[in-house]
Formats: C-alpha cells, structure tokens, sequence
C-alpha cells in the first residue's frame, strides 16, 4: 500500500461543533517533487553548457589568440549555444503539449507525406553526421498504408521524427534502420523504428520516456541529446490515443512502436473498379 498523507483542518461549526476536513494531499507533494526535480534538472542541463561558454568568453578576452585558434574558439562557443536553443526548444514544445487541448480528428497527415518528410530529415541527419557527407547508416523507408493519420500534423511528424533521429544518433556507421508503416488486421496503425544500435538494457526501458532520462549521458550529449525527445514522443501519442511500445535487446538492436488506435485511421477510398468499355 502507498503511504498516504493527509491535510487536517477542524473549522468552529456552530453551536460548539467541530467539523473535521482532511484531504489526501500525496499526489500535490508529488506533483511538488516533480516539479522541483524538473526545475533543478532544467538548471543543471542550461549550466553546463553556459559554464563551458562564460570559460571561451574569458579566454577570448584574455589570451592572445591567432586567427585559426579564434575560429576554434568561436566554433566551439557556437556548438554550446547551440545546445542550449535545442534545449530550448525541447522544453517549449513540451509545455506546448501540456498545455493544448486535445488534438481534433477532423484534420491530419497523410502517411505517405508523413514517411516522404521522415525520410528526407533521417537521411539529411545521417549524412550531417558523416564527415564524408553521405549517410552513415542504411536507411529504408516503406510504407504500405493508404490513408492518413488523423491529428496534429506537427505532433506527429515531431514524434516520429524523434525516434527516427534516435535510431540514427545511436546506431553506428554501417547499421541498419528500418522504418515501417502498416494497418493491423484490427484497423490500427502501426509505425516502427528499428535499429541494429547497442540497445538497450530492460532495466532501462520503463523510465526511457521521464525527462532527462538517459542510459549514457556522455552519448547522448555527444550527439546533441537534451533527454526530452521520448518524453515529446510519449506525450503526441497519449494525445492521440496512440500506445508506445520499446523492445530491444543489448548487442542487437531495438524497435520503437507507435501504434494508432482504429479512430485516429481514415483509409483512402479505393478507386473504382475501371468499368469494361
Ligand atoms: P536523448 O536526447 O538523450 O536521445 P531521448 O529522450 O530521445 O533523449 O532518449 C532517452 C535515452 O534513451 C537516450 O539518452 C538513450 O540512452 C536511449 N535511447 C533512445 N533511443 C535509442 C536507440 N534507438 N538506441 C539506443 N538507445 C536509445
């Protein structure tokens, strides 16, 4: 059993009479707690970066640099800000999410349009991180649903777009990475990621998708992780009824789901049969 605290107030109630009120007030310590956490999590990851910047600010200032060692240093000064407009960004787009009503089903994206854009960014993001400029990894995009994804357009190319850059970040060069589109036999549909990357331990899974979670926090820096990418993917799936579901297993590799309930579904209208002429 959960421990439970509880807020007492005796408030005079007429005629000498007391009246008791208690309320459980465990989930608003919770929610404190996490809104604490959360706070000093933002604060650590805005920190690091700006420590790293306020030291290249100094030594510009104060050492006589040549040309080539400024530019060093500018590039570098311009890697950290960078990280922290990413950082940025994450956290707006997640307050965002919070903060919006439900998204409608009366508009959406069209899956092919959907795959087109994730295929451009992944192979875009795959090849930004080969010095050699073409991409890293083998990337194949297929698709056999006609049809759209009702809801946020935004949202969804955002979460998809997430597990997408994922599977490149992690996975080294010369992997695999799969991305799929599909209609289950009950009317679902299903996107999957895999990747032939390092994996990820069980114990690691349930608590992948919480804010600034990460199984190494040096890699995902390295390649301009803030650790809020699967808590945005988490949340544009709640939001649309959507279920994600993580397999993966250490050495070989890992698949993120995205599966879409039958409602959030609007098949094409096959064409019609060509009449004999
Ligand atoms: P990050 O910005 O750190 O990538 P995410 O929320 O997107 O943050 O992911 C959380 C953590 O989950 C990552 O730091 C990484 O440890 C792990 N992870 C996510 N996707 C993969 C993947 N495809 N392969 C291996 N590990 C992954």
């Amino acid at each position: 059993a959960r421990p439970v605290r509880l807020s007492v107030h005796l408030h005079p109630y007429g005629e000498g009479r007391l009246l008791l009120l208690s309320s459980d007030i465990t989930a608003v310590e919770q929610a404190e707690a996490m809104r604490r956490d959360f706070v000093a999590n933002v604060s650590h990851e805005i920190r690091t970066p700006l420590t790293v910047l306020a030291g290249f600010v100094e030594t510009l200032q104060t050492l006589p640099l040549n040309d080539e060692e400024r530019a060093r240093y500018l590039a570098l000064m311009a890697q950290q800000a960078g990280r922290m407009q990413t950082l940025v960004n994450d956290l707006l787009v997640l307050s965002r999410l919070e903060g919006s009503p439900l998204p409608s089903d009366s508009e959406g994206i069209a899956v092919p349009a959907l795959m087109h854009q994730l295929e451009q960014d992944g192979r875009a993001l795959s090849a930004v991180m080969n010095p050699a400029s073409e991409p890293l990894q083998h990337l194949t995009f297929d698709s056999s649903l006609a049809g759209d994804i009702m809801g946020a357009p935004n949202e969804l190319l955002s979460a998809l777009g997430n597990l997408v850059s994922n599977a490149i970040r992690y996975t080294p060069s010369g992997g695999q990475i799969q991305v799929r589109a599909r209609l289950l036999a009950d009317d679902r549909a299903e996107f999957s990621v895999s990747d032939t990357g390092p994996g990820i331990a069980p114990e690691h899974i349930p608590r992948l998708t919480e804010r600034f979670y990460r199984v190494d926090r040096s890699r995902s820096r390295d390649t301009g992780g803030t650790g809020l990418g699967l808590a945005i993917v988490k949340h544009v799936a709640q939001r649309h009824g959507a279920e994600l579901k993580i397999d993966s297993t250490p050495g070989k590799g890992s698949v993120f789901k995205i599966i879409f309930p039958a409602s959030r579904v609007r098949l094409s209208k096959a064409l019609p049969p060509s009449l004999p002429t």
